[in-house]
């Protein structure tokens, strides 16, 4: 992107996010050993219960699942993986904003994205096969969307600097009980590395809508993939609120990761117990009953679906 004033929204972001060499914590070189020994006994006693060809896939998703309705996760995990638009047009605008890394001269939001989804039509993508079968029209919502949630985050975000290190949907996956268990996670921008056991990175996700706890925990799993892969955790974490221009953030600390750890053994332990059939799945109305697949067949989700339209922030 070309460099100029940075708008007032641009300068906060860049405020928030920065931090000079002498205010980034350094962690323990064992860090990264001592966390997968406490995953890996955490995990231990439930290795039995698999069968042998079986594998748990661990994502944000089905973790905030399995710690909300078990007997939602369950029926998340049967449903067939279908793409959607929404997801479609998150693709399409990172694709854009990597893009606009290395592009040369005026960055034209509508330029971009048609060449992110060119880019994506035509290539090796999940996204390849829907983008091919869409009518005109659904590909002009496509690219109008696109541009428009482009153009809010330029506006908002400062322009990326090739030296910041930016990465865009970057992925990590961590092995455990000798790959039956697996942490997989993407988070849509990183900025930074880390110097020796010194943290530098930022992890990024971009959100529409307003903020939820649970977008916390999900930059936490993150954090906790980041330092598992590489022994140094990221610096600091920030949902990045693409409808308001606003960030919230968290830096990252051993507190934050200890935490974090307990939340994914203790899932992790749910997981397997259902997918093992050890124990029957605890059911728990609340907001997510509205997109769960089995709520037409759940008593207990259509009495609160009956009766709620108050408690979005518990979710
Ligand atoms: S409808 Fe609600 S309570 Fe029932 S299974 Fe789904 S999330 Fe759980």
């Amino acid at each position: 992107m070309t460099d100029g004033p940075l708008t007032p929204a641009q300068q906060k972001v860049l405020d928030q996010l920065g931090a000079d060499a002498a205010h980034r914590p350094t962690f323990d070189r064992d860090l990264r050993a001592l966390l997968r020994a406490r995953l890996d006994a955490g995990l231990a006693p439930s290795r039995q219960q698999l069968r042998d060809d079986e594998v748990v896939f661990v994502s944000k998703h089905s973790l905030g699942l399995v710690h909300g309705c078990e007997a939602h996760y369950l029926a998340d995990r049967d449903e067939k993986f279908e793409v959607t638009l929404p997801m479609v047009i998150g693709t399409v605008t990172h694709k854009a904003i990597e893009l606009s890394l290395h592009w040369q001269g005026e960055i034209i939001p509508a330029d971009l994205v048609e060449h992110a989804i060119a880019s994506l039509e035509h290539g090796d993508s999940w996204t390849t096969d829907f983008i091919q079968t869409r009518s005109e029209r659904e590909k002009a919502e496509l690219r109008s969307d696109a541009v428009e949630r482009f153009t809010t985050f330029s506006e908002c975000f400062p322009p990326l600097k090739a030296g910041w290190r930016p990465v865009t949907e970057s992925r990590s996956t961590v092995e455990l009980l000798g790959g039956k268990v697996l942490l997989r996670g993407k988070v849509d921008l990183s900025l930074g590395q880390a110097r020796g056991s010194t943290a530098g990175k930022v992890l990024i996700d971009f959100k529409t809508g307003r903020y939820f706890p649970r977008h916390t925990d999900d930059l936490r799993f993150y954090a906790l993939l980041e330092t598992l892969r590489v022994g140094v955790p990221p610096r600091m974490l920030a949902s990045y609120y693409l409808d308001q221009g606003e960030l919230v953030t968290e830096e990252v600390t051993t507190r934050v990761l200890d935490a974090t750890e307990a939340r994914v053994i203790d899932g992790v332990r749910r997981m397997i117990d259902l997918v093992s059939s050890e124990r029957a799945a605890v059911k728990r109305t609340g907001p997510a009953c509205r997109w769960c697949p089995i709520s037409g067949a759940c008593i207990e989700g259509r009495a609160y679906l009956a009766g709620d339209d108050t408690d979005d922030h518990l979710w």
